[in-house]
C-alpha cells in the first residue's frame, strides 16, 4: 500500500550509528559514540536511583498530565503549570507544533543548515519551508525578518544551532521577536545548559513580556536521559492549549517522568557535565588549531569541524578506529564532521584517531 503523496517529501531520519551495530559490523570490541550529542557522563545518578525505586509501578499508566514534573518546573522557572507541555522528547513537541499550527500552504521559516526535524513537521502538514541560509555559519536575522510574510505561521530557531553550535545573540533575538509579532517563534533550546557566552539571550524574559514564543528544552542532553525520551515546552497558555489538542493521552512514559523530576534536583551532575564539556571543548579547539583545521566555536556539546576532505570517507575511517561521529553532508557541508564532546579520554581517543585518519594533517 502506497502512502499519501506528500509524505514522500520527508526524508526518514538517519540517527547516529549505534555502538552495538558498529561493533558487530566491524568486529570491534571497544567503540565510542560521539555522534548524537549525548551526555558522556551518563544519566544523573539521582534519576537512576529514583527509577530503580519506581520500577514496580510500571503496570500503571503514567500520569498523562506529568503533574509532579509540571509543578516542579513551574516553581523552578516561575511560570504557571498551565503554560507547560511535555513530549516524548522535544522531537515530539516539534511534531505537535506542526500539527497544531501549520495548514496546507502556510509557511514556516527555518535556517539552513539546522535541526532536520523542523522540515519534517512542516512537510507533514503540506506547509512550505522557507529556508534562510546561515551567513558564515551565523544566523542571518535580517534574512529571516525579510522572509516573514502574511502566510508565515511559525519560525523555528535552534539556539544554539545544530549542527553549527553557533547562536542567536540577545540583540538579534530581540529584533526578531519585535518583527515577528503575530507569528509563533519556536525557540529550541535543547543545548541551553551548555552555553557559556554572556551575550546568549534570556529567552524566558520574552515570555514574561507576553510574546508569542514557545521555548523547548530537553532531558536528553545535559541530564543524560536521551533513551527515556522526555522534553518540554513553555509558552503562553493559549499556545499550549492548541498543542494539547494534538497530544496523545500518555505520550510521556512513567519512568521518564520519575527520572526527570529527580534529575532536576541533581545540580551536581549538571555542574560536572558542564565542566566536562567546557574543558573538552577547550582541548578540542586546541587540537584542531594544532592540526590546522577550521572549526566553529560552539555553545553546545558538539563541534562542527572542517576536515577538508569528503567527510563520509573520514567517517568510515574513524569507524574502523572505533569512533562514531556525524558527517556534514546531511547538513550540506560535505567536508565537515560534527563531533560530540566526550570525556577527556574519549576526546583524546578521537583526536588520536583523527590524526591517524588524516595522515597527520598540518
Ligand atoms: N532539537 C535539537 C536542536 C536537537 O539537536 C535535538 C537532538 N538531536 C532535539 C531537538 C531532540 O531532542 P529530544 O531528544 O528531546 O527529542
Amino acid at each position: 500500500m502506497k502512502g499519501k503523496k506528500h509524505i514522500y517529501k520527508i526524508e526518514p531520519y538517519q540517527p547516529g550509528k549505534p555502538i552495538e551495530e558498529v561493533k558487530r559490523e566491524l568486529g570491534l570490541s571497544d567503540v565510542i559514540k560521539l555522534a548524537s550529542n549525548e551526555n558522556p557522563l551518563g544519566p544523573s545518578p539521582r534519576a537512576l536511583e529514583a527509577m530503580r525505586k519506581s520500577l514496580e509501578n510500571v503496570s500503571y499508566y503514567p500520569d498523562g498530565n506529568c503533574a509532579i514534573l509540571r509543578e516542579k518546573l513551574s516553581q523552578k522557572l516561575g511560570f504557571p503549570p498551565s503554560t507547560f507541555v511535555f513530549g516524548n522528547g522535544v522531537d515530539e513537541i516539534i511534531h505537535f507544533i506542526g500539527l497544531a499550527f501549520l495548514d496546507e500552504g502556510d509557511e514556516a521559516i527555518m535556517v539552513d543548515p539546522s535541526f532536520v526535524r523542523y522540515e519534517a513537521a512542516v512537510l507533514l502538514n503540506k506547509a512550505i519551508c522557507r529556508k534562510i541560509p546561515l551567513r558564515d555559519f551565523q544566523y542571518d536575522v535580517d534574512g529571516i525578518i525579510d522572509a516573514i510574510n502574511e502566510r508565515t505561521k511559525v519560525i523555528f530557531i535552534a539556539n544554539p544551532n545544530n549542527p553549527t553550535g553557533t547562536f542567536l545573540s540577545k540583540e538579534k533575538l530581540g529584533r526578531l521577536v519585535q518583527e515577528a509579532e503575530g507569528k509563533l517563534i519556536v525557540l529550541d533550546e535543547a543545548y541551553y545548559e551548555f552555553v557559556d557566552d554572556s551575550s546568549f539571550p534570556d529567552s524566558l524574559s520574552y515570555l514574561r513580556e507576553g510574546k508569542d514564543l514557545i521555548i523547548l528544552r530537553t532531558f536528553s542532553k545535559i541530564y543524560g536521559l536521551a533513551g527515556l525520551r522526555i522534553g518540554y515546552g513553555v509558552a503562553k497558555e493559549e499556545t499550549i492549549q492548541a498543542i494539547e489538542h494534538t497530544r496523545e493521552p500518555f505520550n510521556v512514559n512513567y519512568l521518564a517522568q520519575v527520572a526527570a523530576v529527580a534529575a532536576l534536583d541533581d545540580e551536581e551532575h549538571l555542574r560536572r557535565t558542564q565542566r566536562t564539556i567546557w574543558e573538552g571543548k577547550r582541548y578540542l579547539y586546541e587540537q584542531f588549531e594544532k592540526m590546522g583545521l577550521f572549526y566553529l566555536p560552539t555553545q553546545a556539546n558538539f563541534i562542527f569541524v572542517d576536515v577538508k576532505r569528503d567527510s563520509r570517507e573520514v567517517f568510515q575511517a574513524l569507524l574502523r578506529e572505533g569512533v562514531i561521529v556525524r558527517t556534514g553532508d546531511i547538513f550540506g557541508c560535505p567536508t565537515f564532521l560534527r563531533v560530540s564532546i566526550g570525556t577527556m579520554e574519549q576526546n583524546e581517543r578521537f583526536i588520536k584517531a583523527l590524526r591517524k585518519v588524516l595522515g597527520g594533517a598540518d
